[in-house]
């Protein structure tokens, strides 16, 4: 390897076709009599042929050397290096391969622009099973010709709850957590502060329903709470937007409020349905095609259901000891699809959960034979 490049086991493991392991201290000493440090191709006898010479030790050199020449390298003696090593002249490696991991900043091999590399959260995966399991358990199926055939299999699977879990993990306060409109059950709830008076009550009801015939998402909070309790409840579901309807009304407007940074606009009522237009960007009710808002009433049992999922789920810091042995792995429904070599495709979905079957699956998609 180039001294500022970094091995990448998987890489190494696949070139070799068998898991690696580092070496012990004596092991290192027995084979290139040097301590670790000083370590190089040079007076060693290494195998030839990746497969034939399994009795010697193989020289791999990253194809980032490939080519290059006078280098410098260990010489297998404490202290002392070596300069002018050229790959082909000086030794020759067992064979070149692509061992190194590649770093943030590299070109794109397809289009030269520079690499970026970010954490991410695993949302769904996808394995190659090939003929593994099609072959032990003896399916088989007709190709285009009435030849029965084994299948290729694939494991495919999409956690559901891992998407809400990593939104509503990245996306949280004291007081619940906020939802982006595109998942969002509902994209606004509107809340009248008082359902006792007629005013307030039927402009809520006006404005819940203009924006529902705008194609928005609504929920109209008609329950006769004190408004903190609804305040309370429409921040800890994660609907993104809230309308007040409160004493304003009388002046024509209502607070428009953003969940996520509890800005607060006053928002003229005749305006209600441009102001979601502008902040949800949608013009088109055609693409949104219209549901019919609910009322609270109705609602009363989802945000209930919601809340014992959001529970349930130990998400984020509402319930910091229930996250804590929360696993996501326990949560993925594996749906299989077995693929003919013919139009033919099969779909089945299972919903046993998964109990670490993904992951010896994946040491035999590794190591293919
Ligand atoms: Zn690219």
């Amino acid at each position: 390897m180039r001294g500022d490049h970094q091995l990448n086991e998987a890489k190494l493991n696949g070139t070799v076709a068998i898991a690696t392991r580092p070496m012990e201290e004596s092991e290192i000493k027995a084979l290139f009599k040097s301590p670790a440090g000083y370590l190089g191709p040079i007076g060693i006898e290494w195998a030839r042929d990746l497969k034939k010479d399994v009795d010697r030790p193989v020289l791999l050199v990253d194809k980032a050397l490939e080519g290059r020449t006078h280098l410098i390298g260990g010489a297998n003696k404490e202290d002392y290096h070596l300069k002018n090593l050229t790959p082909g002249a000086n030794f020759q490696p067992t064979a070149y391969a692509d061992l190194r991991a590649v770093t943030a900043g590299e070109a794109c091999p397809n289009c030269e622009k520079p690499l970026r590399i970010d954490t991410a959260v695993e949302i769904g995966h996808i394995f190659k099973l090939g003929y593994r399991y099609s072959e032990s358990m003896g399916a088989r199926v007709l190709d285009k010709n009435g030849k029965e055939v084994t299948p290729i299999m694939g494991s495919y699977g999409i956690g559901i709850e891992r998407i809400l879990t990593a939104a509503v993990e990245q996306s949280n306060d004291d007081n619940g957590f906020w939802l982006a409109p595109a998942i969002a059950p509902f994209e606004i709830v509107v809340t009248p502060t008082n359902v006792g008076d007629e005013k307030l009550k039927s402009v809520a009801e006006e404005i819940a329903k203009s924006l529902d015939s705008a194609g928005f998402d609504v929920v109209l909070d008609d329950r006769d709470e004190r408004p903190g309790v609804k305040f309370k409840d429409a921040d800890l579901v994660g609907i993104p937007f809230r309308v007040t309807v409160g004493k304003k009304v009388t002046e024509g407007t209502v607070e428009v409020v953003l969940r996520s940074t509890r800005e607060v606009r006053d928002v003229t009522i005749s305006a209600i349905v441009e102001c979601f237009q502008e902040l949800l960007r949608r013009k088109s009710e055609k693409l949104y095609p219209r549901r019919g808002f609910r009322t609270m009433s109705t609602i009363k049992l989802i945000l209930a259901l919601a809340v014992i999922v959001v529970l349930g789920m130990g998400v984020a810091q509402i319930v910091p000891p229930v996250l804590a042995n929360y696993s996501f792995q326990d949560d993925l429904r594996q749906i299989s699809v077995m693929a003919a070599p013919t139009p033919t495709v099969r779909t089945r979905i299972c919903s046993k959960r998964s109990s670490g079957k993904p992951r010896n699956m994946r040491s035999s998609w590794r190591r293919p034979r």
